[in-house]
C-alpha cells in the first residue's frame, strides 16, 4: 500500500552535516501524496468539534491551512520572531539546530476554543512544545497535535505525552 512514506525523500547532510533531512516539499508537490497526507493528518478529528487549527511556520502553515478548510475551522499561524504585525505573546525555545523564538498574535485564540496543532515533523519537540505553551497560554483547548513525521529517537514524541497532548503522526 503506498503510504506518505513514499512520497518523502531525505536529504543528507542538511542544513548541517550529518543531519538527515526529511523532505516533505516532494510529499506536497505530488497530487495524490498531498491528499493523503491532509486526509490522514484530519482523520481522528473528523468528527470533532475543532475551532482553530494552529499552523506551526512554515511547512505547518501549508498542511494546517488544507486541514483547517476540511474540518471547516479557521486557522492560526504560529511565527518566526518579528513577523506578525499586531500584538503578541512569545515563546523562546531551543530546536534540532539552534534557538528561536515564536510569535503568536495575542488576540488569536478565545478562552476555551478547542485547537488542533499541526506541522510536518516532530524532532526534538522544542517548536511543538513552544506552540502548546503559546496556545494554552491564551486559554485554547488542545484537542492533539498532528505531524507528517514522528522522529521519536529525537525524543519529541515523549516530550509532548509529559504534557498530555493527543499525538497523532502519520510515519515514523
Ligand atoms: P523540533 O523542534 O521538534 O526539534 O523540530 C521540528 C521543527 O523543525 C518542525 O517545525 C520542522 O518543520 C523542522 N524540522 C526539523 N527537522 C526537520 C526535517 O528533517 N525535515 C523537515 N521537513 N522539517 C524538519
Amino acid at each position: 500500500m503506498t503510504s506518505v512514506k513514499n512520497f518523502i525523500r531525505t536529504i543528507p547532510d542538511f542544513p548541517h552535516k550529518g543531519i538527515m533531512f526529511r523532505d516533505v516539499t516532494t510529499l506536497f508537490a505530488d497530487p495524490r501524496g498531498f491528499r493523503m497526507a491532509v486526509d490522514q493528518l484530519l482523520q481522528p478529528y473528523a468528527g470533532a468539534q475543532i475551532d482553530v487549527v494552529v499552523g506551526l511556520e512554515a511547512r505547518g502553515f501549508i498542511l494546517g491551512g488544507a486541514v483547517a478548510h476540511q474540518l471547516s475551522a479557521g486557522f492560526v499561524p504560529i511565527r518566526k520572531k518579528g513577523k506578525l504585525p499586531a500584538a503578541t505573546l512569545s515563546e523562546d525555545y531551543t530546536l534540532e539546530y539552534g534557538q528561536a523564538t515564536v510569535e503568536v498574535h495575542d488576540d488569536a485564540i478565545n478562552a476555551g476554543q478547542t485547537v488542533l496543532i499541526v506541522d510536518d515533523l516532530l524532532a526534538t519537540g522544542g517548536t511543538a512544545e513552544a506552540g502548546i505553551k503559546l496556545v494554552e497560554r491564551l486559554g485554547g483547548d488542545i484537542v492533539g497535535c498532528a505531524f507528517v513525521v514522528d522522529l521519536p529517537d529525537l525524543g519529541g514524541r515523549a516530550r509532548l505525552d509529559a504534557l498530555g497532548m493527543n499525538i497523532h503522526a502519520l510515519c515514523t
